[in-house]
């Protein structure tokens, strides 16, 4: 009202004083402009109170690299990867700032907007000093399955220390919203969904090919669950998995047959098509779905179905739906980086992301929920393959070194038992031995050190002495600072030169710090986000913090991460 009265008065003005001055003209312009300045920005507040999302949908695809987005952008659709991208933020320089990039660091970090030097989250398995074993990120064995009989869901969130955004957003509504983890990998469900969450939800293959959960949300799966669960949800997935596309005109990818894959059990090459109901047997029954697209589509068929039966998104409480896309990740190590299987999975989940766009759109309605996208970790081409373009790459084998180790340790100080274990480059000292040998930890690590700089293929090297009592800001010694845990890390850490992995022959793999393994998408639409994209760096743990402004609530109890300003309307 306030406008039209000004436009009306300036109209009245300027009718009737036909000598204004140029200056009285401009100065009553500037008034009009204020007035309307004043009017917008009313009108921005109250649209900026609308813009809180009534949901959040955190979208993990596993094992994607950044340029996925850009290498296959000529076959996406308009509503998948290019609808978030275009009409969303796009943040195209995002990274890990941690080693080692695996499945279960990238998921904690991603929601705990911190790195595992706090979170806890060192790997996927590590050895437990303290129960002496390698355990299991989230392994649990105080909790029972829940949907099966088999040991799968016997599995919790404990051994992540922090709070995630979704823990956060419980306690800011006191359990009022509505927090479920979806994904075929239980730590790709668990993990995000967090401590405090509804429910976690992951596949169970084999010969159910259904969806688990575990004692530690619930004692029993819901109705809808069970019913769906019933209706034999992966049978129909059983099928051929042959190329969206003629196969020749996958020319973003290297040719379908070539050594840098492996073939299924039973099938002589990796080329299409595959029989997935011939192969079935060989291969675990539904677990081999896990490494074809359909494992992706599966996951979007039951967050749709999360999101219908739980109603999300449709009261004023926040709810946050965070799914993880893992069978990604196991196409990407059976076929590699470079393949047509990998390139057709790309194509068929970008489908996948529309169809659960629609469902958003039709549940919550456009513009009122937000979505993010990025991944766990990259992955780095087949070395061999990048041996054949002449670059530097190749295989490193933990079991030869620590065989090397053994005989050194043997000759140069009488005993080869010191070395307890060696996991994700890490190497872990038997005290207990070295104590009643009175060998002081940090000779032997140093000792380690110089021995482990001159072996083959190792490009660096950092004591526990080094990473706890001096402050890496830069390079590699960074990232290895903030991927090692006090407490749970081991006591030497080496690094491989860049392209050199600890893998078969076939497929591709991740895990260092290098740029292949750092550098993933991280797109946000919708509810709060302007639209745009910056090539500046940003960060893994820059997510949580951001979705946490957006929402009004705690960052997570460990977050070392920041907002990402551009991002937020
Ligand atoms: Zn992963
Ligand atoms: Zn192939
Ligand atoms: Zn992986």
């Amino acid at each position: 009202m306030k406008s039209i009265i000004s436009i009306f008065l300036c109209f009245i003005l300027l009718a009737s004083c036909g000598t204004l001055s140029r200056k009285q003209d401009h100065d009553n312009h500037q008034a009009h402009q204020e007035h309307r300045n004043h009017d917008r920005h009313a009108a921005q507040m109250a649209g900026r109170e609308a813009q809180k999302p009534k949901l959040v949908v955190g979208i993990v695809v596993d094992q994607m690299r950044y340029d996925y987005l850009t290498r296959f952008a000529a076959r996406y659709s308009e509503g998948g990867f290019k609808r978030l991208m275009n009409d969303g933020f796009n943040c195209s320089n995002n990274h890990y700032d941690y080693v080692p990039t695996y499945t279960a660091p990238g998921h904690a970090s991603i929601y705990t907007g911190t790195s595992p030097m706090n979170n806890g989250i060192i790997g996927n398995n590590w050895f437990d000093k303290y129960e002496n074993k390698v355990i299991y990120n989230a392994g649990d064995d105080n909790v029972n399955s829940v949907g099966t009989l088999s040991k799968d869901g016997k599995m919790s969130p404990r051994r992540m220390l922090t709070t995630t955004v979704t823990d956060e957003l419980e306690l800011h509504t006191q359990g009022r919203a509505k927090v479920i983890g979806v994904s075929i990998k239980d730590r790709g469900a668990i993990l995000p969904a967090g401590h405090a969450a509804d429910a976690a939800y992951w596949y169970r293959g084999s010969e159910e090919g259904t969806f688990i959960s575990s004692t530690f949300y619930m004692e029993q799966l819901p109705q809808w669950v069970s019913d769906y669960n019933a209706s034999n949800p992966s049978q129909k997935y059983m099928k051929e998995w042959n190329t969206l596309h003629p196969l020749s005109s996958y020319t973003a990818s290297g040719s379908d047959l070539n050594e840098y894959e492996k073939p299924p059990r039973g099938k002589q090459t990796a080329t299409f098509p595959y029989d997935l109901p011939a192969l079935q047997e060989k291969n675990g029954g539904f677990n081999l779905l896990k490494g074809t697209p359909y494992g992706n589509s599966i996951v979007a068929d039951f967050a749709i179905a999360a999101l219908k039966n739980e109603q999300m998104g449709m009261d004023a409480i926040p709810d946050f739906l965070a799914v993880s896309f893992s069978s990604t990740d196991y196409v990407g190590h059976q076929y590699g980086v470079n393949s047509v299987e990998l390139e057709d999975t790309y194509l068929r989940l970008d489908l996948e992301i529309e169809r659960l766009l629609i469902a958003l759109d039709s549940q919550v309605g456009d513009g009122n929920y937000t979505v993010f996208l990025t991944a766990d970790h990259g992955a780095v081409n087949n070395p061999a393959y990048l041996q054949s373009q002449g670059i530097n790459a190749g295989y490193f084998d933990d079991n030869e070194l620590l065989t090397y180790l053994k005989a050194r340790l043997k000759k140069d100080l009488g005993n080869d038992t010191y070395i307890k274990n060696i996991s994700n480059s890490q190497i872990f000292l038997d005290y207990e031995k070295l104590d009643a040998a009175k060998l002081e930890a940090v000779y032997v690590q140093n000792y380690l050190a110089q021995i482990l700089t001159n072996y083959r293929q190792i490009d660096k090297v950092f004591t526990r002495e080094a990473l706890t009592h001096s402050n890496f800001t830069t390079g590699v010694g960074a990232l290895i600072q903030n991927g090692f845990h006090h407490k749970r890390s081991g006591d030497v850490v080496f690094v491989l030169e860049p392209g050199v992995i600890d893998y078969p022959k076939t497929g591709s793999t991740h895990g260092s710090s290098q740029s292949y393994d750092t550098h993933v998408p991280l797109l946000f639409y919708g509810a709060g986000i302007n639209q745009g994209k910056t090539v500046e760096r940003t960060h893994i743990i820059d997510i949580a913090p951001t979705v946490s402004s957006l929402l009004g609530i705690s960052f997570p109890n460990g977050a070392t991460g920041n907002p990402i300003v551009e991002v937020l309307k």
